[in-house]
């Protein structure tokens, strides 16, 4: 069967979609090649959240388009975020392009390759129509809460997924599973809303059930995914059945947070799913999940962090800036003082929580003033490590008509490096904290070690954390290739230069510090 080659941009959530579509083409016999030299069908699952990711993939596109101006025959496919953003535009612009799908379409992708492929080999020359060649979602998921779940054909490419080595990144042994999809916060700097629409959760039982089977098949980590997990609510009164299955289910926005459930409705919030996940599926040895949203974030979830020992200490839960100026017109709904609550709330609550978080620097009209006020955020909270991001204007987002990209990149940049280094002095802080304590250390990756270079700040925070790592029983480790003392899971090593005398097991805390251990063979 034809040979496909997969490239994925971007987050988790388009990890896993690659990881679905993977599952659901290898079903129909396709076949998966490492080189996109040897496809027939090349396919870049995109990103749009920077200009940076789209950049990239057109460039891949760049490459594709030579190769078949050059007479080889390719079905070339674009698909996630940077389809549906640019919508049909794409392939104007891009002839060598046969395909794109949505990431809220990705059921109907077998079917897009299909009437590609058959067109591509049919004796009479064929034009395919525009219908036969996209499938994106434009507005349709927004219309209502009861058609969005009942068109929601996605449910099934997550209830379908393969439980195999592939799903539990092989020798990783960590799963990931989608709890809830699209976003319905509108923060003014972001595509994401645009490009994967309205936020949608799925059933509590096929999430759980689905853990249950990734942990059959051998997964000790599972990472729930959402763009703001803590906003998960599956109204049972309100379910829909389709196909005599329980259908996934519109949020229902933010007001239904600023009061308690009515008693009489059945609700299966945040907490309660992890802790079902937690108590049900006693095999998944972490349980972690992604992303956290500043507002509306409970004391029941943070009850069941501390309670269960294995829900991670973990909080990936982006402040974005320390300006409540700059909060306030990317629309994120909190102020500094009540993320500085949140955190300070969690930290007395979960001992040993670990926070981390994401910043955007250079958002228009941000003034020194309200950088210091992001630098100082970042001085006064214990985040173990912040991804840093430059402003980059989306078409498709609220900022971009709004605000002139006013903060000239020189500034950006300077202000990305500066606040790169006070997060790197908060990550030694936090990283010596734990030296000479011992710790459990999922070790998912046993290799040889990378030749040595320079590193980076972030690298260097991080071995602060190897340091205490270190303690565990490593040559054991390295000798079996299967175990390590202490440590919950090491995997299979993988494959060691021949010249190389040294073992490097990677792992992480249950709060996410990356240890980086070394043993010698
Ligand atoms: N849902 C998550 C949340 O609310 O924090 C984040 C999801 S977003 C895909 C990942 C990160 O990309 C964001 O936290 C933000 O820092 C960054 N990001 C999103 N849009 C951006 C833009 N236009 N320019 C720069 N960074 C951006
Ligand atoms: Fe984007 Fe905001 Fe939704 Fe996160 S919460 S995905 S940043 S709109």
């Amino acid at each position: 069967m034809h040979p496909v080659f997969l490239e994925t941009f971007g987050c988790q959530m388009n990890e896993l979609d690659s990881e679905l579509v993977r599952g659901q083409l290898t079903t129909l016999g396709y076949r998966f090649v490492n080189d996109p030299a040897e496809a027939r069908v090349v396919l870049f699952n995109t990103c749009s959240v920077r200009e940076q990711a789209e950049q990239k993939a057109y460039s891949r596109i760049g490459i594709v388009g030579k190769r078949k101006a050059a007479g080889e025959t390719i079905v070339l496919g674009v698909i996630g975020c940077m389809a549906e953003r640019d919508g049909v535009d794409l392939l104007r612009r891009h002839p060598q392009v046969d395909l794109m799908c949505g990431p809220a379409e990705l059921d109907r992708l077998p079917q897009l390759i299909d009437n590609a492929l058959r067109t591509q080999t049919a004796e009479d020359s064929v034009v395919l129509s525009q219908e036969e060649r996209t499938a994106l979602a434009g507005n349709r998921s927004r219309r209502s809460s009861t058609l969005a779940a009942a068109e929601d054909n996605l449910e099934t490419l997550d209830i379908s997924r393969a439980f195999d080595e592939a799903s539990i990144g092989g020798a990783r042994r960590s799963a990931q599973v989608r709890i809830t999809r699209g976003c319905n916060k509108f923060c003014t700097y972001c595509v994401v809303p645009a490009t994967r629409g309205a936020e949608i959760h799925r059933p509590p039982d096929h999430i759980v059930e689905e853990c249950r089977r990734l942990a059959e098949a051998g997964a000790l980590e599972v990472t729930l995914l959402g763009q703001t997990v803590n906003h998960y609510r599956y109204e049972h009164g309100l379910a829909v059945t389709v196909d005599g299955r329980q259908a996934a289910q519109v949020g229902p926005g933010l007001t239904a947070f600023r009061s308690a459930p009515p008693a009489s409705s059945r609700v299966t919030t945040f907490a309660q799913l992890l802790r079902r996940i937690h108590d049900e599926v006693p095999q998944i040895l972490r349980l972690r999940f992604v992303t956290s949203y500043p507002r509306d974030f409970g004391d029941d979830v943070l009850a069941v962090m501390r309670d269960c020992p294995r829900v991670c200490k973990y909080l990936h839960i982006p402040a974005q800036s320390g300006s409540d100026r700059i909060l306030k017109l990317m629309n994120r709904g909190y102020s500094r003082g009540e993320y500085v609550d949140f955190v300070q709330r969690a930290l007395a609550l979960v001992p040993d929580v670990c926070i981390a978080g994401d910043i955007i620097v250079g958002f228009p009209t941000e003034t020194d003033d309200d950088f210091e006020q992001t630098c100082s955020l970042v001085r006064e909270l214990p985040f173990k490590n912040n991804f840093i991001f430059k402003y980059s204007p989306r078409p498709g987002t609220v900022a971009i008509d709004r605000f002139a990209d006013d903060v000239p990149d020189a500034v950006k940049r300077l202000r990305n490096n500066t606040l790169l280094a006070i997060q790197s002095e908060t990550s030694r802080r936090v990283h010596a904290a734990w030296i000479g304590r011992t710790v459990d250390v999922f070790f998912s990756d046993v290799r040889a070690p990378r030749v040595s270079r320079e590193r980076t700040e972030d690298e260097s925070a991080h071995e602060n954390a190897g340091t205490h790592a270190s303690v565990m029983e490593l040559p054991q480790l390295s000798a079996a290739g299967s175990v390590g003392v202490k440590a919950l899971h090491a995997s299979r090593a993988h494959t060691v230069d021949s010249g190389s005398t040294r073992w490097q097991a990677v792992g992480r805390t249950s709060g996410d510090l990356i240890c980086s251990a070394f043993a010698a063979t």
